[in-house]
């Protein structure tokens, strides 16, 4: 059983960013990628508003280039999941399908992943019609009709991305003012190729073996109707990845790890960084500087266990 200063769970920008940092800290690095390299990220098509990056990135490049600078370090990314967690013992066991490891810290970079919508049809059509990813899918629909739904960013940028593929989008949306940030609001009201759906919730997917279309329901007035759309993208939010931590970290309300601001867990060496436990502004940025205190709060318990102290992180860069 393979035994590391750090393991890290999930690879997504918090968790690869985590692991560069640790590994720069000369700690002997584990990441568990679970079952998407790459996180949320990697389910965006451009990445508009990371900080020095003017042209745009796109999420699987940023991931790549990531993923290439942790191996660099010497980070060990293993495409496994856990599947359990006993934080009782120390170092702490981390359980896969095809094996254990030991690690005397833990940071928990889970991230979150797509909520659905929980109407008839959604579960049955997912891969037929049925997406949580522009990205992946939206080729299939080039030159036809398809719907998106919601109205935070995610929503209103995975629009803009289909509006260049298909022939028409239709945004829907459950209230009448869009959640996403002003720039690109303005870019999805002007779009001659994306209609707006104001009001309006989902009620059922409708399609025998694919997507056929959707029923709507305008909350104003009650009236139904069916939309004829080959594809509905979903992008109404997450919920956090921490099933395995029921009972095991302190969560909140919603099931995300409550957190100090030094990412510290209510268990001694178990950090969370990223979606996973971030509710205060859900970005790349703040991911990516979430997994990097984690990973440097990593390094002050392990000193501290070696009754060293804390050697102190100023100047390296
Ligand atoms: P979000 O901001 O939570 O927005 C979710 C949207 O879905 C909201 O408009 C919400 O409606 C709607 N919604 C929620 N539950 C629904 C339901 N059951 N049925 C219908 N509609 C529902 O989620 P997000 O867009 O995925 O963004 C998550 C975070 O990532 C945000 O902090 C966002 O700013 C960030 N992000 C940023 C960028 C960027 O380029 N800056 C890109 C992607 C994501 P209401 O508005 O009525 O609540």
């Amino acid at each position: 059983m393979g035994e590391y200063d750090v393991i890290i769970l999930g690879a997504g920008p918090a968790g690869l960013t985590a692991a560069i940092y640790a590994t720069r800290a000369a700690l002997k690095t584990l990441v568990l990628t679970g079952n998407l390299l790459g996180g949320q990220a990697a389910l965006t098509t451009e990445i508009e508003n990371y900080p020095g990056f003017p042209e745009v990135i796109s999420g699987p490049e940023l991931t790549q280039r990531l993923q290439k600078q942790a191996e660099k370090f010497g980070a060990e990314i293993v495409m496994e999941e856990a599947t359990a967690v006993d934080l009782g013992e120390h170092p702490f066991l981390v359980r896969t399908l095809a094996q254990a490891y030991r690690g005397k810290t833990l940071i928990v970079a889970t991230g979150a992943s797509p909520r659905r919508l929980g109407v008839p049809g959604e579960a049955e059509l997912i891969g037929r019609g049925v997406s949580f990813c522009a990205t992946c899918d939206g080729y299939f629909f080039r030159d036809r009709e398809v719907a998106v739904v919601g109205g935070g960013d995610s929503a209103v940028k995975e629009a803009l991305f289909l509006a260049k593929l298909v022939r028409k989008v239709y945004l829907i949306h459950r209230r009448d003012r869009l959640r996403a940030e002003a720039v690109s609001q303005k870019q999805v009201l002007e779009h001659p190729r994306i209609e707006v759906l104001w009001n309006t919730v989902v009620t059922e997917i409708v399609g025998k073996g694919a997507v056929e279309g959707l029923r709507l329901r305008d909350l104003r007035t009650g009236a139904e109707a069916f939309l004829k759309v080959a594809g509905v993208f979903i992008y109404i939010g997450h919920v956090p990845n921490t099933a395995l931590f029921q009972g095991k970290l302190a969560l909140d309300e919603e099931g995300y790890i409550v957190t100090d601001r030094a990412m510290h867990t209510s268990v001694p060496g178990v950090f969370a960084a990223g979606a996973v436990q971030e509710r205060i502004l859900d970005q790349l940025v703040t991911a990516v500087a979430t997994g990097a205190i984690a990973a440097m709060e990593a390094e002050k318990f392990l000193a501290q266990l070696q009754g060293r102290g804390h050697p102190g992180w100023g100047g390296k860069t």
